[in-house]
């Protein structure tokens, strides 16, 4: 394993902000791990995992800990159990998307293109236009810190729901996942898409819907309104939807607050919220609130997580102010 220090959080995170981490270790064998978390022991640091960073975002003072990055990548299947591919943690969870396409699996074809790694994917159910990871997820291979056991979690154990499961909700930090598994589906793709993929289909008079025709649809819907992490700093969606129950319907509705159903339940968007304060392609204390896409916000010139935070709030209050609704933070703060 490789251990650093002193490591800046602004160099390993999409946002780009946030001064040293105390320890940098990165695991290539599972033996590794347990190594990792003896050694935040032996220094009486918490010890976090880390991936890309991608929804992650770093404090001005740093993180006195120690974080922990899966290194190991490859994916495989069992010949006697088709359709279960298994992605190494540290695998791009992007290449294991276009290995599935590839392969005619369908089930993450819409997933394509959220930046980070495969360990990172369950841990706040990733989903994207309609679908989300929990969905064809099987199981995971994970180092549990509190007894130092190897353990394999079912997609059960998970609980997972709207951008959450047990990873960063009741057991964070507990669990450090080695490699995921996921149960694939082999056959038809059945429309109607979600409505993004069904309106560029209907631009682009696309006719051909097979797993990796999806997925370049899904790149080309992505690369048109959302930030490239290699060229622009940003954590993705910063704020997220909000769910609502069929009760709520009409006394919302009745504001002239649209509503989407779908798979996933009765949701408000939290980006048209913000369109409709004004703030969208606002520039506050150096963060850009997407003009494209409103619940994305672009650090443009912000140097401290500071200005990051009064942008935040910024938004969040006069969300509050005009529509009474509390806007949640996605990314996670290293803490
Ligand atoms: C431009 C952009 C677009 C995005 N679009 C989407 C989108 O469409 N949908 C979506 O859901 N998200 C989206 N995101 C958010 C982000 O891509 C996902 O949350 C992704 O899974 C983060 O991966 P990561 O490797 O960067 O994880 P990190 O940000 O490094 O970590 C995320 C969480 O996973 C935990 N973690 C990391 N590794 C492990 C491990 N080995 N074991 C246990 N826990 C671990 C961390 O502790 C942290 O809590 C977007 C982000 C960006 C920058």
């Amino acid at each position: 394993m490789r251990v650093r220090e002193n490591v800046p959080i602004s160099s390993l995170t999409t946002m780009r902000l946030g001064g040293p981490a105390r320890f940098l270790i990165e695991v290539e064998t599972k033996a590794d791990v347990a190594s990792a978390y003896a050694f935040a022991r032996s220094q009486n640091l918490p010890a976090v995992p880390i991936g890309t960073g991608a929804n992650t975002l770093g404090h001005d003072e740093g993180f006195n800990g120690v974080l922990i990055k899966n290194v190991m990548t490859g994916i495989t299947e069992d010949p006697d159990n088709p359709g279960i591919i298994t992605a190494m943690g540290g695998t791009v969870w992007d290449d294991v998307v276009e290995y599935a396409c590839k392969k005619e699996y369908t089930g993450i074809e819409a997933l394509s293109k959220i930046p980070g790694l495969a360990c990172a994917a369950p841990v706040q159910n990733i989903g994207a236009y309609g679908q989300d990871v929990s969905q064809c997820f099987y199981n995971a291979d994970v180092y549990d810190s509190e007894t130092g056991e190897y353990k394999t979690l079912s997609k059960e154990d998970f609980r997972f729901s709207y951008r959450k499961s047990i990873m960063n909700t009741t057991e964070k930090n507990r669990y450090f996942i080695i490699a995921i598994r996921l149960q694939m589906q082999v056959g038809r793709m059945n429309r109607p898409f979600y409505n993004s993929i069904e309106e560029y289909i209907t631009k682009h008079n696309e006719t051909v819907f097979t797993p990796l025709n999806v997925r370049k649809m899904v790149s080309a819907i992505r690369a048109e309104k959302l930030p490239d992490p290699a060229t622009t700093a940003s954590a993705g969606s910063f704020f997220k939807n909000i769910y609502i129950t069929e009760e709520e319907v009409y006394q919302i509705t009745s504001r002239g607050i649209p509503i989407h159903r779908g798979n996933d339940g009765i949701k408000i968007n939290s980006g048209w919220l913000i369109e409709q304060c004004g703030l969208s392609g606002q520039l506050i204390y150096g963060i850009r609130v997407n003009p494209k896409a409103s619940l994305v916000l672009i650090n443009e010139s912000a140097k401290s997580f500071n200005e990051l935070a009064a942008a935040r709030n910024f938004i969040m209050n006069t969300v509050l102010e005009k529509y009474g609704f509390k806007l949640q933070q996605e990314p996670v703060e290293l803490v």
